[in-house]
């Protein structure tokens, strides 16, 4: 088989977009640049995203057949699901075209016996949400961008999020896959058994694929008996070295009833009651550290507050905890996680912000923190390290606030530098320089630096063989496809 890309002639390409128009239909072809704009758009405004065209079939036949068409003419695809990715995963190039989702929205089937529901890729996440609370059971997988991200995208970054300490991420939630592989036929992995040792497990090469290996169509996830009672702390603490002691012991006291452990610092609280609407201190005092603990249960009159509220008197009499409230009600514990929603949305408003999304082993959170913070410290004074996030999981967004006052463009420019050192110390721990947002665009050359040869080869190995004509989200993950 040849692995070299067929010649594009602008003769080819327009027949290509005829077959394509005639393949899809009106509905399922945008040509006209106000329409494609919002597909083209980029989270955080480092790209510019082109495409000669956007497609939005229907089914996974339609898929097939654009698939083919584009392989057939050389033309490369761009998958989209709700375009909250943060790494430039789904940014197109004006040769090729974009592909989304959206209109591959059913869910196809629910079995409360099996606890697994088969969704399209299309389907948004909150939606998929909705529906298993309609059949009286859990899709646990939840985050800030739950209302527009797509299942497809969620499967594709492998996301996380704030119950991945409980239910897993992405990963562990799937059982199988429907996918539309580079040359157009469709991989039917669409099993929903929890044991199945038949070889490889296809599905995980395109968990966490970024797009660059096939066109994921369909899922079987799973699902959980749903919540009955749910407990939400807000909880002060003195030293970050206590944040994951206090862990370990709501770990150990409260074995799976553990759902959330979420760090909120100082900076953070700060800025989410000088820059969001109406929010107030939860505390009457300040204090450095903050923790959002959630315990949960399936049961019904499981004791579960009581439980809590013992955890957390032992936790003050041992001088763990400083301080703490537990919500009253679950109104009070949707305003305690509206103050851990915004330190993502708002940290910007601070001023120029540069960003890394690691985890270390759960044991070394502190480690990491308390070097990372010595280490940028000592090259900018002044310069405000901004760590939060779902550090249950090891998972720290280890944000960096410019100085106060510093020109932000010149500090921007400064982001590869202190990638550079975060990310070293990152990697000394045995972390990973990317835990829930994937690799895109953003992380490629970190990508490049830090994984094995030998990692970087099989990875090249795997996408030649996938998509050896590379039309397949080329230049994602990978910095190249040798
Ligand atoms: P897109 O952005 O459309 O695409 C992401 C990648 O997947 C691209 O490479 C794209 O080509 C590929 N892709 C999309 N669909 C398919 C498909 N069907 N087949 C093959 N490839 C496909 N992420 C977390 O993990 N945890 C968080 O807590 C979290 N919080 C967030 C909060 C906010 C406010 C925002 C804006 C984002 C957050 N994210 C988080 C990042 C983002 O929401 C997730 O990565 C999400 O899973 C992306 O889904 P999407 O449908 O928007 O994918
Ligand atoms: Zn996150």
């Amino acid at each position: 088989m040849s692995t070299a890309a067929p010649t594009k002639t602008p003769a080819g390409i327009e027949a290509t977009v005829a077959r394509l128009k005639a393949s899809l239909g009106d509905k399922g072809v945008i040509a006209d640049p106000a329409s494609m704009a919002p597909y083209l758009a980029e989270q955080r405004e480092l790209y510019q995203s082109k495409a000669r065209l956007v497609l939005r079939p229907s089914s996974t036949a339609e898929v097939a057949s654009a698939v083919k068409l584009c392989a057939e003419a050389g033309i490369p695809i761009y998958p989209q699901g709700g375009n909250t990715g943060l790494c430039g995963g789904a940014v197109a190039s004006a040769d090729g075209v974009l592909l989304s989702l959206a209109r591959l929205n059913k869910v196809r089937a629910i079995d409360p016996v099996n606890f697994t529901i088969t969704v399209e890729a299309g389907c948004v996440l909150a939606e998929v949400q909705r529906a298993a609370a309609a059949a009286d059971q859990l899709f646990p997988l939840s985050l800030g961008a739950e209302g527009s991200c797509m299942i497809g995208g969620n499967l594709s970054t492998n996301a996380g999020g704030i119950n991945v300490l409980r239910y897993g991420n992405m990963r562990e939630l799937t059982l199988g896959l429907e996918v539309v592989m580079a040359d157009g036929r469709v991989w039917n992995g669409l099993r929903s058994l929890r044991k199945n040792n038949t070889g490889y497990d296809l599905k995980h090469l395109f968990i966490g694929g970024e797009g660059t290996l096939g066109i994921i169509t369909a899922a079987v996830l799973k699902l959980f008996p749903r919540p009955r009672e749910v407990e939400t702390a807000f909880l002060a603490l003195k030293r970050v070295e206590d944040v994951m002691a206090l862990f370990a012991r709501a770990r150990e006291a409260s074995g799976d009833q553990l759902t959330g452990f979420e760090l909120v610092p100082r900076i953070g609280l700060e800025t989410a009651i000088k820059f969001g609407e109406k929010v107030a201190d939860p505390l009457p005092s300040r204090h450095d550290w903050y923790v959002l603990l959630e315990v949960s249960s399936s049961q019904k009159d499981s004791g579960l507050r009581a439980a809590l509220e013992d955890f957390l008197s032992q936790a003050m009499a041992d001088d763990l905890v400083q301080d703490g409230t537990l919500a009253a009600s679950a109104q009070q514990a949707k305003e305690l996680w509206r103050i851990r929603a915004l330190l993502a949305e708002l940290q910007t408003a601070q001023g120029g912000s540069i960003k890394h999304d690691v985890s270390v082993p759960v044991s070394r959170v502190a480690d990491f923190i308390l070097a990372a913070n010595t280490a940028v410290s000592a090259r900018l004074p002044g310069i405000r390290p901004f760590p939060f996030g779902h550090v249950g999981d090891g998972n720290i967004h280890y944000n960096l606030t410019q100085p106060v006052g510093a020109d932000k463009a010149a500090y921007l420019a400064r982001w590869e530098e202190f990638n550079r050192i975060v990310h070293d110390i990152v990697i000394g721990l045995g972390g990973s320089i990317s835990a829930e947002h994937g690799i895109g665009l953003v992380k490629r050359e970190e990508l490049a630096h830090y994984a094995q040869p030998l990692e970087l080869e099989l990875m090249g190995r795997i996408k030649r063989a996938f998509d050896p004509k590379r039309i397949m989200n080329p230049g994602k993950l990978l910095k190249s496809a040798p």
